[in-house]
Parts: C-alpha cells; structure tokens; sequence
C-alpha cells in the first residue's frame, strides 16, 4: 500500500527551497556542531575552576565511571545550555525515569523544555541510525516503510521516495535543521508561539524512524529501547503534548506500557481500515 502523507504537502524544512537559506542553514548546523560537544556529551561547562575540576572525565577514565558525580539542581547550572545540561544529566542518571524525564522542572518554559528534549531526541536518534546502517541497506530496504505503509521523503523539494536508511537520515536531517533555525529558534530561552507548531511536524516525522526500525529491524529497536528507552521518552512526551495524534501510533504499546498491548492492535487495524 502507497501512503501520500496529506500532511506531507507542508514543507518539513520551509527554508529547503532557497539557496541562500540553505547556507544559513549550513552554518546553523555547523555552528550546532560545535557547541554539541560541550552539551552533547562531554561534561557540562563549568565556570569555576572547583567545579570544572568536580565536573570532569580526566582521560583514562573507564566508561563505567564517567560522568559519576552528583547531580546538581536546575538553578545552579550557569550556563546557556543549563536546561540542556540538566536534561542530558538527568538522562545519564536514569534514562528510564521517563515520567521524570519528560515533567517540566518548575519555574521552566513549557516549549523551551520541549525544545530541548526534541533536540535530545534527535541527537540520541543518530545513535539509533548508526545501528540500523550496518542491516538496513538500500538492498534490504529499498523503500521507506514502517508496517504496510510506504512513505515518500519530504525533505526535498518535491517528496520522493528515498530507500529506508537515507529516508531516515534525510528526515533527522531535516529535524535538526529546523531546530537550528534561528528563523523559528531565535533563542533558548523562548519559543516564538508561532514555532511551537513545528514541534508537531518534527515528532510526526521522527516518529516514523522508529516506527521502520521497530517493524523492519526490530532486534535492534529492541536492543536500543533497553538500553535508552527512547521510544517510551520520546511517545510519552509527543502524548502528553498533543505533538502527534493517537491515529499516527503504529506500534504496538510496549512492555511496562499499562495501556495494554491490544491497543495498539487495535491502531493498526483501524488505520488500515480508514486508508
Ligand atoms: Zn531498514
Ligand atoms: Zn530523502
């Protein structure tokens, strides 16, 4: 079955189409890159020098002892990133503490918190695809699909269909272009109101990179889900914010999931029904 996405005919990433954009873009990205390392995954930046050395992977230091210090409450991080900051600790902490996760810390911005977390999903979603890539190859997978549906990739100026593994490294392309669109993301600390409407755009569309892994490569969404419980982050959270409607949920509710696993049965059933 071919699924034309209506909602495809919106463009994912408006800035696509013009060349000038694109460079603005280019740098965007480039200019992401370079603070992702400081918020991405090294330790957080430190202003003082007690606390830098308190807050530090000195080298040799054994995986399983990195980032072991305490964690520190939301008002004392002084950083620009300090909401980014708090998040991706509280994840090493525990990333299954999704309703912990995904609550809004008190005193913050709603949209800025799901700014963030969006983000955060996206960077983790690389991980996911760098698993997929060794399986999931134009051969094994020539076209996008997740169950019985069929998507075309609308990250290019006219959808195509693209095979699964670009398909999904267009669309988390595309995602993070648009969060690092200064356009629609001037600044951190607030979301213009009239950005908060690509949240939903954005989750619908990460949402069909685990939906291919979980149909198609379902070890390795498994073995990833056990260790990040991304998928249960990033549907709690796309739920609990209206950012994608129940109709777009695939996948079968997962373990530990109280809405029980007939209930995304019943999903798929009825969606194949309506189409
Ligand atoms: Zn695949
Ligand atoms: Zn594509």
């Amino acid at each position: 079955m071919m699924l034309m996405d209506k909602q495809e005919q919106d463009t994912f990433n408006p800035v696509r189409n013009s060349p000038e954009t694109m460079e603005a873009d280019g740098q965007s990205m480039a200019h992401d890159k370079k603070q992702a390392n400081p918020a991405g995954n090294d330790a957080p930046s430190a202003k003082s020098p007690s606390m830098a050395s308190a807050q530090r992977n000195l080298p040799g230091t054994k995986d399983e002892k990195l980032y072991q210090w305490p964690q520190r409450p939301l008002e004392s991080i002084e950083s620009a990133f300090a909401l980014r900051e708090y998040l991706q600790a509280m994840i090493r902490h525990d990333p299954h503490d999704v309703e912990k996760l995904i609550a809004l810390p008190a005193g913050q911005d709603e949209h800025s918190w799901l700014y963030e977390h969006l983000c955060q999903i996206c960077l983790e979603l690389n991980y996911l695809i760098v698993h997929l890539e060794p399986e999931c190859t134009p051969e094994v997978c020539p076209e996008m699909r997740a169950e019985e549906w069929m998507y075309y990739c609308a990250t290019h100026a006219t959808p195509r269909e693209c095979c699964a593994i670009d398909y999904l490294t267009h669309t988390l392309d595309g995602a993070c272009a648009l969060l690092n669109n200064v356009k629609f993301f001037p600044s951190r600390i607030s979301v213009p109101e009239s950005s908060v409407k690509n949240f939903q755009s954005i989750a619908r569309r990460l949402y069909r990179i685990f939906a291919h892994a979980y149909f198609h490569h379902h070890d390795i969404f498994d073995a990833f889900e056990a260790e990040t419980s991304l998928y249960e982050r990033f549907l709690k959270l796309s739920r609990t914010r209206k950012m994608i409607t129940e109709k777009l949920i695939i996948i079968p509710s997962q373990d530990g999931d109280e809405n029980s696993d007939s209930t995304g049965q019943r999903k798929i059933l009825a969606r194949g029904k309506d189409e």
